[in-house]
């Protein structure tokens, strides 16, 4: 694929395109006023709700860091496959429970402060570093393999997977969860081109299951695929029964 063929398989909607604009407000600000860092609990609220119920769409659709990575870091990028670790599932659990482990330790840390002035600068703070260090390692991921290497092991999408999970389980989220469907399997000219534009690296045309719907988790329903199908036989619906 040519290299200016790349820059433009993004699709981009107002909240997509502005998005990034919340990075530098938590984790540059944020490292003088670290209540900043407060503003990731409504957050880290809302992931798990929209997880259970529309699986990784943030990570398509709202998400910051996806914003940024695929405005400013993608025409820049070298733009590789995404290597077969960083879609690893131990990859994902393991990055999890580092998170989730480092997390806890420092937010019990901080409640040792609780009722005194400095402890909601401290508690911002948690969240200013773990922000700016997610800055930091995706953009460099993004860089030098992939604009969205990081998002297949970011603990944040896996936390919205696990929502998405119990959602599946519970049957909770068959008619808010929309998924990649086919509306005919004959008129598919086999041209991939849904798979090349997929920025996770998921292959739309030859994942489709039996009943015509994408079911891979990992997908962070962007639509991409979608624009750019040739004979738009690709749209975002509701799980078939
Ligand atoms: S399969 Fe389509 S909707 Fe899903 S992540 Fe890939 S391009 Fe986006
Ligand atoms: S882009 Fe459309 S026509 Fe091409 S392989 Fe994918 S689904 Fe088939």
């Amino acid at each position: 694929m040519k290299r200016n063929e790349y820059i433009i398989n993004r699709i981009f909607t107002p909240l997509r395109n502005w998005s990034w604009l919340f990075i530098p407000l938590v984790a540059l600000v944020g490292l003088w006023y670290p209540k900043m860092g407060l503003l990731m609990i409504p957050m880290m609220i809302a992931l798990p709700i929209l997880g259970f119920f529309k699986g990784k769409f943030w990570c398509g659709n709202i998400c910051p860091h996806g914003s940024l990575f695929d405005r400013f870091i993608y025409p820049i990028s070298f733009n590789k496959k995404i290597p077969a670790w960083a879609k690893a599932k131990i990859t994902l659990v393991l990055a999890f429970i580092f998170f989730m482990f480092m997390f806890t330790k420092r937010v019990l840390a901080v409640t040792a402060l609780w009722g005194t002035t400095p402890f909601l600068d401290k508690l911002g703070f948690i969240f200013v570093m773990n922000y700016f260090m997610v800055t930091i390692i995706g953009t460099f991921l993004a860089f030098f393999i992939n604009p969205r290497t990081w998002c297949r092991f970011c603990p944040m999408a896996t936390f919205q997977l696990l929502a998405y999970k119990l959602g599946k389980f519970l049957k909770a989220n068959k008619k808010t969860d929309a998924v990649i469907t086919i509306s005919n399997n004959q008129e598919c000219l086999n041209c991939g081109k849904c798979a090349k534009v997929c920025p996770v690296d998921l292959s739309p045309y030859q994942e489709i299951s039996t009943k015509g719907q994408l079911e891979n988790e990992a997908c962070i329903r962007c639509s991409t695929c979608v624009v750019y199908c040739p004979v738009n036989i690709l749209s975002l619906k509701c799980h078939q029964t």
